[in-house]
C-alpha cells in the first residue's frame, strides 16, 4: 500500500503516461483505481481502499479472487510443461475438453483460444467452412441483435449490435445483419407472441435463407442491457435455424460457468446449440482462455482428403497448459462449493429484494438470473423514457464512494445507456449480499434527492 496521496498521485501521473486504457484519453484520471490485492469479492487498492467487486472485474471472476489452489495449479503446471502448442496436444486440454463435454452431454470437441472475440471468430470461421464442405459455400451471413455485444475483434464486432463500439472503424467483416433484442419490459405481448423470434426468421426469408450461415446470440443479452429473452425464445430461434439451414452459435462469454446459475446460460432454455463459445468465467479471469465448442456432426464435415478440407487456423497460446490447469481447478472449486446453486439461490433472492426499488420513482423493471441482475432506470415509468446517462453515472458513483463497483452500459448502446449491471463473484458471503442490496438500495436513492 503507499503511504500518502502524493505516492498514490505519482503512481497515478505514470499510469498516465504509458498506458492506453479503453475509454479513457491521456488526461491523469484522478478516480483512477489502481488495485493492488484481492480476496473473496473484495479489491484493495494501492491507497488501500477497499470495493466489494459487484461487477466480478469484467464478468468473470465468477469463483472470486484469492483462491491460492488455482495460482497453485498454474504455478504446478508452469513447472511442469509450461508451453506446447496444440498442432500436438497435451493433458491438460484433453481434460478440460472431458470436464466441459461432461456438462454439455459429450456431444462437442472443443477449440481453445485466448478470449470471447477469438472464440467468436472461430465459431464464425468454422461455419462458414462447414457450409463450404457441404456443398453451400453461398452461406456466409450472420444474424445477431441489437444491443449485443460479441467482442472487438474485426468479425466479433460486425456481429456485435452496438455502433458506439463501431463507429469510426468501419468497415468491419461483412455479412452481419442485426435484428432488434426482446425487451419484455417494453414490449410484454412477446412472452407469448414470440414476435422478436419471428424477425428472425423474416429476416432470413427476405435476405434468401440459402445465404444464412448462422444466427449468434447471448442467451440473455448482458452487457446491452440484462434483457431477458421470453422463456420460449431461444427453442424457437433454433427452430427457425434449422428450418432456414443455419447454425446457432451460443455465446456462452458471460453467461456460462454459473452466471445464470447453471453451467451454461442456455440450459435455463431447453435448447442444444450448434456452437457454443466461452471464456471468462472458463478460468475465473485468472488466464486467459476462450473455448469454441463445436457439434461432433459438424467437425467430422471437415474430413476431407483435401488440406484446404482442415481447419486451418492455428492459435499460438489458445488452451496453454497452464490455462486449462487453471480451468479446471476453478471448476472443480465451483462445484465442490455449489457456487452454480449459490447463483441460481442469491440470485432469485436479489431480485425479491430488490422488488421494494420498484417503489423509486425512477426504478422502471429489476430482472436478471442467477448473479446477473439489471435495474432498469427511467424518467418516466409511465413513458419508459431511459434516465439520462448522467443520472446512471450519479449512482455508480455514489456506489463506488460507499465501497461497491457496479456496472452500466454507458456510451454503448444508442438511447439504452440506462441499465445499472451487478455480477458480483458466485461465492459472496452473507454480509456481502446485505452490503450490495443496501448499498445500491441506498445509491439510488440519490435520484430522489432535492438539489440544495
Ligand atoms: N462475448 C460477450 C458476450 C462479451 O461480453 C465479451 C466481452 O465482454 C466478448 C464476447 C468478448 O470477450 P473478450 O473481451 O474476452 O474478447
Amino acid at each position: 500500500m503507499l503511504q500518502s496521496m502524493n505516492q498514490a498521485n505519482d503512481v497515478k501521473a505514470k499510469d498516465a503516461k504509458q498506458l492506453w486504457h479503453a475509454m479513457k484519453g491521456s488526461k491523469p484520471d484522478p478516480n483512477l483505481l489502481v488495485a493492488e490485492t484481492a480476496k473473496g469479492a473484495w479489491v484493495t487498492d494501492v491507497e488501500g481502499n477497499k470495493y466489494l467487486d459487484g461487477m466480478s472485474g469484467l464478468w468473470c471472476v465468477n469463483a472470486g479472487y484469492g483462491r491460492t489452489e488455482i495460482a497453485q495449479a498454474a504455478y504446478e503446471q508452469l513447472e511442469k510443461l509450461a508451453y506446447f502448442p496444440l498442432a500436438h496436444s497435451h493433458q491438460p486440454a484433453i481434460q478440460l475438453a472431458e470436464k466441459l463435454n461432461s456438462f454439455l452431454g459429450d456431444e462437442y470437441v472443443f477449440f481453445f483460444s485466448n478470449s470471447g472475440s477469438e472464440a467468436n471468430e472461430t465459431a464464425f470461421k468454422i461455419a462458414r467452412q462447414y457450409h463450404q464442405h457441404k456443398g453451400e459455400g453461398q452461406r456466409t451471413k450472420f444474424v445477431s441483435r441489437y444491443r449485443a455485444y460479441h467482442g472487438n475483434t474485426m468479425g466479433a464486432l460486425a456481429a456485435t449490435g452496438q455502433a458506439e463500439r463501431k463507429y469510426k472503424y468501419e468497415p468491419l467483416a461483412q455479412g452481419f445483419l442485426h435484428v432488434a433484442p426482446p425487451d419484455l419490459y417494453r414490449n410484454p405481448d412477446d412472452e407469448n407472441s414470440l414476435s422478436s423470434a419471428k424477425a428472425i426468421h423474416e429476416l432470413m426469408t427476405w435476405e434468401l435463407s440459402s445465404t444464412i450461415a448462422g444466427v449468434i446470440m447471448e442467451p440473455i443479452i448482458t452487457g446491452g442491457g440484462i434483457l431477458m429473452p421470453p422463456k420460449n425464445y431461444l427453442k424457437r430461434v433454433k427452430e427457425i435455424c434449422e428450418a432456414h439451414g443455419a447454425l446457432l452459435i451460443v455465446d456462452e462469454v458471460i453467461c456460462g460457468f454459473g452466471r445464470t446459475g447453471k453451467p451454461f446460460g442456455f440450459m435455463n432454455y431447453d435448447v442444444k446449440p450448434d456452437i457454443i463459445t466461452m471464456a471468462k468465467g472458463i478460468t475465473s479471469g485468472y488466464m486467459p482462455l476462450s473455448a469454441t465448442a463445436v457439434k461432433r456432426e459438424i467437425f467430422e464435415q471437415f474430413d476431407g482428403e483435401d488440406v484446404y478440407d482442415r481447419f486451418r487456423h492455428v492459435n499460438t497460446y489458445g488452451g496453454s497448459p497452464a490455462a486449462c490447469a487453471v480451468a479446471l481447478k476453478n471448476i472443480e472449486i465451483m462445484e465442490q462449493e455449489n457456487l452454480f446453486q449459490q447463483s441460481e439461490q442469491l440470485g432469485e433472492r436479489l431480485l425479491e429484494d430488490f422488488q421494494g426499488l420498484l417503489s423509486q420513482p425512477n426504478v422502471g423493471d429489476v430482472r436478471g438470473k442467477g448473479l446477473l441482475i439489471g435495474i432498469e432506470l427511467v424518467e418516466d415509468k409511465q413513458t419508459k423514457e431511459p434516465i439520462h446517462v448522467d443520472k446512471i453515472n450519479q449512482i455508480v458513483a455514489q456506489c463506488k464512494q460507499s465501497g461497491l463497483l457496479v456496472g452500466k452500459n454507458g456510451d454503448t448502446v444508442a438511447g439504452f445507456n440506462n441499465i445499472l449491471q451487478l455480477a458480483p463473484p458466485l461465492n459472496i458471503t452473507e454480509e456481502d449480499y446485505q452490503f450490495i442490496v443496501k448499498t445500491v438500495t441506498e445509491s439510488i436513492s440519490v435520484l430522489n434527492k432535492k438539489p440544495l
